[in-house]
């Protein structure tokens, strides 16, 4: 595998997705995983490209034979990364973003079969992850209050990442970002007996 592996997770408001979309235009080589979930897809959301939206008893049968690398219930649904998918897009060279939430990148660094920086987003305060989350008008109120009632418990988890963005504005959250997927570039350039891995042809 010659790409690097990198984990954001943030609440539902943060700003994460604009800051990921941003970071992608800047940074080349860089490829999000595709995640499944039973969620219902949002206007505008393809299959395929933004989840590969999938019924509950496909979702248990991919649990049932080890198909995710891990996999969390988030605000009533299932979500999870497929295994073959990811070790595809690292094997050609890609480095890959996971964005996933807080369950997921425990699973990840508990589990220790691969390697991952990982990066929290958090607003810069808490107030405005609510007023975010309204203007985005993506979600029913139901679901605007999940999301806010569990934003509280992700927020406590931000400790355990190695990195922490707080979104005061976008472009330097975009910055931030790069420069960790940079460094992490710089940082796993080399074989684990230090041989020097090729470049990626274009
Ligand atoms: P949304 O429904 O807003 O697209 O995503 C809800 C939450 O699920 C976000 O925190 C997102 O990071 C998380 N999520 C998306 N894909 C995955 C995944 O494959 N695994 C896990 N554990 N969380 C995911």
């Amino acid at each position: 595998m010659s790409g690097s592996l990198f984990i954001v997770s943030a609440p539902s408001g943060a700003g994460k997705t604009t800051i990921l979309k941003k970071a992608m235009q800047r940074a080349e080589r860089l490829v999000f995983s595709v995640s499944h979930t039973t969620r219902t897809a949002r206007a505008g959301e393809q299959h395929g490209r933004d989840y590969y939206f999938v019924e509950q008893n496909a979702f248990e049968e991919m649990i049932g034979s080890g198909a995710f690398l891990e996999w969390a219930r988030v605000h009533g649904n299932y979500y999870g990364t497929a295994m073959a998918q990811l070790t595809e897009k690292l094997d050609r060279g890609y480095d890959v973003v996971l964005d996933i939430d807080v369950q997921g990148a425990e699973i990840i660094r508990n589990e220790g079969q691969m390697t991952a920086a990982d990066i929290f987003i958090a607003p810069p305060d808490r107030f405005q992850l609510e007023e975010r989350l309204r203007k985005r008008g993506t979600e029913d109120e139901q679901s605007i209050r999940t999301r806010l009632a569990n934003a509280e418990a992700e927020m406590d988890q931000c400790e355990k990442y190695d990195y922490l963005i707080v979104n005061d504005t976008i472009e330097d959250a975009v910055t931030m970002l790069c420069s960790i997927i940079y460094a992490g570039r710089a940082r796993d350039r080399r074989t684990k007996d230090g041989r020097l891995i090729p470049a990626m042809s274009k």
